[in-house]
């Protein structure tokens, strides 16, 4: 009886091993949970199991509200707790890794955001796990795509870890819908209200009407071809405005103080990926593809007809962009 009893327990343990179950960490601002976190939560759906959303921060339970209408969500933890609310990660790194033991998830998702990147490593560290980051690509629960050397090599990654951290590059996931789900909302099991080990004195944002870099469906980026500051804020921003566009710039445009650095698109900047991104005097330097080569059209000017950007550019314009620029900017008004 007792070795019968004892093997049932076996098998349900096993069982209940195998299930799986996400746990998305969403982050907002402004009261509002933030568009890079929803391709967080399509890319957690995948993985088979519920989905659980987690929020921390003093206005929790009203984003938290929000988080119970996204597709795929079928319950949302959140911690009403002011000490969260600028994500620093010393607080919330051990905040997330004692949620993630209480309520023994197999599967942590996050944006690989700068949210997601300065807090899930610490989390992996706390849980003595080896996180997976920038996944591009579910195949199923245990394997993942992940780009590695800038873009240069594709790895496809299988674990074997009983909980896997996992960051999602929020350009190869659609975003989740923000109507039509209704999960429960609850309040975390555990706040450890750890001692604050850094304090938060202020931010800075850089303030534009342009969309947003990260999100914009069109993306115009200006490169060293573009000389100097002067040239880059007389030419780019007629451009931007009369398509549209957010405004994005390569690494050399940013270090010779063109732009601010906010606007890097590449290895070391935003990763974008608009309907239609335009590289105006950029030679497309393979850190630089690494953040735009997924953009659905590219289209490039240059008066180097061998420049690299070229091999990836669906259109080309090999051209002096003083003279094309102002050019294609007045076309595009008179629309
Ligand atoms: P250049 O390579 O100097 O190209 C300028 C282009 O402008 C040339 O092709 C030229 O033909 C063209 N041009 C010049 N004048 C004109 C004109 N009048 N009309 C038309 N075309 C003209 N780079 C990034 O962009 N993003 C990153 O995140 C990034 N991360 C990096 C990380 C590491 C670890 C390293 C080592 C490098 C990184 N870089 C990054 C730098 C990258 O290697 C390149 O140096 C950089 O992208 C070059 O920028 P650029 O194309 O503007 O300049």
């Amino acid at each position: 009886m007792f070795a019968l009893r004892n093997a049932s327990r076996r098998l349900y343990t096993s069982r209940r091993s195998r299930l799986l179950s996400t746990l998305a960490v969403l982050e907002h601002r402004g009261g509002q949970v933030s568009a890079s976190s929803l391709p967080a939560v399509t890319a957690a759906s995948k993985l088979g199991g519920p989905v659980t959303a987690f929020i921390a921060g003093g206005d929790s339970a009203s984003v938290a509200a929000q988080a119970a209408k996204l597709v795929g969500v079928s319950k949302v933890l959140h911690v009403p707790n002011g000490a969260y609310d600028k994500g620093l990660p010393e607080n919330f790194a051990p905040l997330l890794a004692e949620n993630i033991k209480a309520g023994g998830f197999t599967h942590v998702v996050c944006a690989h955001s700068a949210f997601g990147k300065n807090i899930m490593p610490r989390v992996a560290a706390l849980l003595d796990i080896q996180p997976i980051s920038d996944v591009t690509e579910i195949k199923d629960a245990t394997t993942f795509v992940r780009p590695i050397y800038a873009g240069n090599a594709i790895a496809t990654v299988k674990t074997g870890q009983p909980t896997n951290i996992i960051t999602v590059r929020g350009t190869a996931f659609p975003a989740s819908a923000t109507e039509g789900g209704n999960a429960e909302v609850a309040e975390a099991p555990v706040d450890p209200k750890a001692p604050a080990l850094v304090e938060w004195v202020e931010e800075n944002l850089a303030k534009s009407e342009r969309p947003d870099l990260a999100t914009a469906s069109k993306v115009v980026s200006g490169g060293r071809g573009l000389k100097n500051k002067v040239k880059f804020d007389e030419f780019m921003p007629p451009l931007a405005d009369a398509l549209g566009a957010a405004i994005g710039a390569s690494r050399a445009a940013v270090d010779a103080g063109f732009a601010d650095n906010s606007l890097q698109v590449g290895q070391t900047g935003k990763v974008v990926a608009p309907q239609l991104y335009m590289a105006v005097g950029i030679s497309g330097a393979i850190q630089h593809l690494a953040g735009m080569k997924d953009s659905k059209v590219i289209a490039a000017i240059n008066k180097d007809a061998d420049a690299p950007i070229f091999q990836v550019a669906d259109v080309g314009l090999v051209a002096d962009l003083f003279q094309a620029v102002p050019e294609l900017t007045e076309k595009l008004k008179n629309e």
